[in-house]
């Protein structure tokens, strides 16, 4: 029967992780604090999702992807002279030359992402050559992991989204000058099913690859896919809150349409079309780790407008993951880059 949903199943956990919620309120409290000084600025969207930014806008915060925009906003209006860097991590030039620029740095880069950027570091001190991989060579995140040791550093596609970035080897092809030597670092959104498979690929080809024993998966991301995999045998089509820029929200998607055949990935509720509904019963929901929770609930409300006996059930549990507030980077130590 057209759009006669009985029961949605909403996954848990799902939207916020500890990262995010602590990018965010790092933006919120610095806007206000720094309110006499001007409006402030935040290198890169602070999480990718667009409700989130335009939220943050319409209090006055900018967002710039380069710092040569700083210049040109402060000509218009009274900016404060810190700068908040978002949750993905930046390259360390970037801190650099921020730091040059005098202004205070705010690091609001999710501890979890600056985990694989100390791997980075060190691996590259020790001369290992790192195969890192990741989704796209234009993800903030890969690029800054790939900023701290770009000389040692070969960036490699998962193998199901070969071909898909050229700047992306295929592991089962890639090169590298010392095979003996050979890390694997990976972005910590990716399908935790397609990441195994292709460090598995990477092994066959270099027998001596080093793994390491803490995977760079988050636990986010670990958790939101194992929770879409237990609901997808119980509902007849998945709906996926998340921006199409959001790397664990589209991951969420894959996921969802390959166990159950009929997905759809969403910003909110106004982009639900009642064909997708034709013969639907039950109707799983998730959202991505920077997807605010009030656009489930607008989902919830849409079904419950067209059938007033709509059964919502919450299946999972919750996550208790809570990180730091972050603290201005010293200037010495931002200047070291
Ligand atoms: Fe951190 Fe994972 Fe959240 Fe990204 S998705 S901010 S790595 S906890």
């Amino acid at each position: 029967m057209k759009g006669m949903v009985e029961t949605l199943i909403l996954a848990r956990p799902r939207g916020f992780c500890a990262g995010v919620v602590m990018a965010i309120e790092a933006v919120e409290r610095a806007a206000e604090e720094l309110q006499d000084q001007g409006e402030l600025v935040v290198y890169h969207e602070i999480v990718h999702n667009r409700t989130v930014v335009e939220r943050l806008r319409a209090k006055g915060v900018h967002f710039v992807e380069e710092l040569k925009e700083v210049e040109a906003l402060r000509a218009s209006r009274p900016l404060a002279n810190t700068i908040v860097f978002s949750a993905h991590g930046h390259p360390p030039g970037v801190r650099k030359e921020a730091a040059q620029m005098g202004l205070t740095l705010l690091d609001a880069t999710c501890p979890l992402v600056t985990k694989v950027h100390t791997e980075a570091r060190r691996y590259a001190q020790e001369g290992y050559w790192i195969l890192l991989i990741g989704d796209s060579s234009e993800h903030q995140e890969i690029k800054g992991t790939y900023g701290e040791a770009p000389e040692r550093t070969i960036l490699v596609a998962v193998h199901t989204h070969v071909g898909k970035d050229p700047r992306l080897a295929d592991p089962r092809s890639v090169e590298v000058p010392d095979p003996e030597r050979v890390v694997v670092l990976t972005q910590t959104t990716l399908s935790v099913d397609d990441t195994l498979a292709t460090i598995a690929l990477l092994k066959e080809r270099f027998p001596n690859l080093v793994v390491p024993k803490r995977k760079d998966l988050c636990y986010a991301t670990q958790n939101r896919q194992e929770a879409v995999r237990r609901i997808a045998p119980k509902v007849d089509l998945f709906l996926v809150l998340t921006s199409p820029h959001s790397s664990n929200g589209m991951r969420l998607f894959e996921l969802a349409q390959r166990l159950v055949g009929r997905a759809h990935a969403i910003e909110s509720v106004q982009e639900l079309k009642e064909e997708w509904l034709q013969g639907v019963r039950r109707v799983g929901v998730t959202s991505a780790a920077s997807t605010p929770e009030d656009l489930v609930q607008e989902v919830v409300t849409y079904f419950r407008a067209r059938n007033p006996g709509l059964e919502v059930l919450e299946e999972g549990e919750p996550e208790e993951v809570a990180f730091r507030m972050p603290r201005p980077i010293p200037p010495e130590e931002a200047l070291r880059g």
